[in-house]
């Protein structure tokens, strides 16, 4: 049996066929169209091609998963409204069922890539799980007995907009000192920035081509490992608010596993160590339990088998 994962972005979507051990068999992409209705048309061509493609019978599927990014109500499977795209109030799982008799699940796009990581990834075998992704933004996923909680309306578990820095920086959701604001990749740049203007010797400055922007996280963690004194001022700092952030929501959850994706997990140890050092110092109560903090395993297929993995 296979379930099909849908991954709707911004720019593209991904429908991928998933098998019971969380593999992607076969999978393809489609421009999203800015039109919602035309956007589930051109997945059911997708979905029918692959299927086709794969040989494989409705009747060996199980159900279809779909991860959107904004606010979703999970329970009825409505996209409510999304940053990315002009969609409002999109009933996924009503549109759907008009071409397949299928069970439809629908699930915000950070809460599926954890409940994926739990059920095929690094967290197998954990029943409760609290994800961060560190992109653009900071995405946050909770998941308890194996289940996402998504609270009232499928709104809740926005982990990137906490307080951190009371009447700190303007967050894009309109609130000061926000998590995002500070532990983003976009956040970990601007920090960067910030140092090599007021350190022209930094060892960054060699990387940009003369241009300020050019700088990224992989660029900050290899001039750290080099020795870079401003490139390793930069980690310890964002280290301090990613971490900062991950002790509330154990002080909060206390998960058996915390997990961090987004391409700023793809640091490695060096940036992994030094958080969990960190975490184990602040951690709350004298007995110390150590939990697990661990990148995503399922990198650029999350968005794929995350969907998958809310059918069943
Ligand atoms: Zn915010």
């Amino acid at each position: 049996m296979y379930t099909i994962g849908v991954d709707i972005g911004g720019m593209t979507i991904k429908v991928g066929l998933v098998d019971e051990q969380g593999n992607i068999v076969i999978k393809d992409r489609v421009k999203t169209n800015t039109d919602p209705y035309v956007a589930i048309k051109d997945t059911v061509e997708l979905i029918n091609k692959l299927l086709e493609k794969y040989n494989v019978s409705i009747t060996e599927i199980t159900g279809i998963g779909i991860g959107c990014p904004g606010s979703v109500k999970d329970r009825e499977g409505i996209l409510v409204y999304t940053n990315n795209l002009p969609w409002y109030n999109v009933n996924f799982r009503e549109e759907l069922k008009k071409y397949f008799n299928l069970p439809v699940e629908v699930a915000n796009d950070a809460n599926a890539a954890a409940l994926g990581e739990v059920k095929y990834g690094v967290a197998k075998g954990y029943s409760n799980a609290v994800m961060l992704t560190l992109g653009t933004g900071v995405g946050g996923g909770v998941i308890i007995d194996k289940k996402i909680f998504s609270g009232s309306d499928g709104f809740g578990t926005e982990l990137g907009h906490t307080t951190l820095v009371y009447g700190g920086k303007l967050c894009t959701c309109g609130r000061r000192g926000c998590l995002e604001s500070y532990a983003s990749a976009t956040a970990l740049m601007e920090q960067a920035r910030e140092e090599m203007k007021i350190n022209k010797n930094s060892k960054m400055w060699n990387y940009v081509s003369g241009d300020i922007m050019n700088v990224d996280g992989k660029i900050v963690f290899d001039c750290m490992q080099q020795g870079d004194e401003s490139a390793k001022k930069v980690v310890d700092t964002y280290v301090n608010y990613v971490s900062e952030g991950i002790i509330n929501m154990l002080n909060i959850f206390r998960p058996d596993i915390f997990i961090i994706g987004g391409g700023v997990s793809s640091a490695g140890k060096v940036f992994f160590d030094k958080i969990i050092k960190k975490v184990e110092e602040e951690e709350y109560g004298y007995a110390k339990v150590v939990i697990d903090i661990v990148p995503a395993k399922l990198g650029n297929d999350a968005g794929i088998i995350g969907a998958a993995s809310l059918i069943g």
